[in-house]
């Protein structure tokens, strides 16, 4: 799942591969970039924030992508053949082709301006040192968000997706829907930060039970009507609509 932790991953394995590689040939398939050429131009290193990724050269371009739902990068070997929908094909100078695929999100930007597509982002759960109170201000600026939708507002903190706010919220034994304003943050945010930071280092499966078997990798995420592992009750559901997106809960782990 293309959360926070899956994209530092991505930008690590992208870094360690392609930083320093000069850009022979640019194929940018996109209606933002078509118009770009990135040949010559030398890549500098890959970089995550939050759900985003930002490639920067040595020419002061950073090329953004945002994956969703839908997109991949991969480094191809010299003679790959294209992958099908391709949006992003960046010949380097020994062969390879690093491709950005159905990418949903591509834009050109000054490395200087990067803050004109992540600067709205709240603090980055994977940031070296993440300023949780601010984190936690931002969440509580409209405290009467249901508090699995305010964990998903990028603005107020970055880099969880609905895999690990449902568990972080289970995990606190928080109601999903009980009003952001009235959750206990620090803990909440302390947590999320070491699951996130766990998945990057060593929990590359997202196991949030510590078991990793399939069907019991989550205590409540994707397991409607099972029971829940703590105390046996069948896990409630909502599917996405008006007031979030597909959402699971313990109906007594997690009271209202
Ligand atoms: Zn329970």
């Amino acid at each position: 799942m293309a959360e926070g932790d899956s994209i530092a991953r991505l930008a690590a394995r992208l870094d360690a591969r392609t930083a320093g590689a000069l850009i022979v040939r640019s194929d940018l398939r996109h209606p933002r970039v078509a118009t770009a050429d990135l040949a010559g131009m030398r890549i500098t290193g890959w970089r995550p924030r939050g759900k985003h990724l930002l490639m920067r050269t040595d020419a002061g371009w950073t090329l953004h992508s945002h994956l969703r739902m839908s997109g991949s990068w991969s480094v191809l070997r010299p003679g790959s053949r294209y992958p099908r929908d391709l949006r992003v094909g960046l010949g380097l100078d020994d062969g390879r082709t690093v491709a950005g695929v159905a990418l949903p999100v591509v834009t050109l930007v000054r490395t200087r301006d990067e803050a004109r597509v992540v600067g709205h982002l709240g603090p980055d759960l994977l940031a070296d040192d993440p300023d949780l109170d601010a984190a936690a201000a931002r969440l509580r600026a409209v405290p009467e968000r249901a508090a699995v939708v305010a964990l998903l507002d990028q603005r107020a903190v970055a880099g969880l997706g609905n895999m690990w706010a449902q568990e972080v919220l289970f995990l606190e034994r928080t109601s999903p829907w009980r009003p952001i304003g009235g959750v206990d943050l620090p803990p909440l945010l302390a947590r999320a930060r070491r699951l996130l930071r766990e998945a990057v280092a060593t929990n590359h499966r997202q196991v949030t039970t510590g078991d990793p078997r399939p069907g019991r990798r989550h205590f409540v995420y994707g397991r409607k009507g099972r029971p829940c592992l703590r105390c046996g009750t069948p896990v409630a559901f909502a599917p996405a609509g008006h007031r979030a997106r597909e959402t699971w809960w313990c109906p007594r782990c997690q009271a209202e």
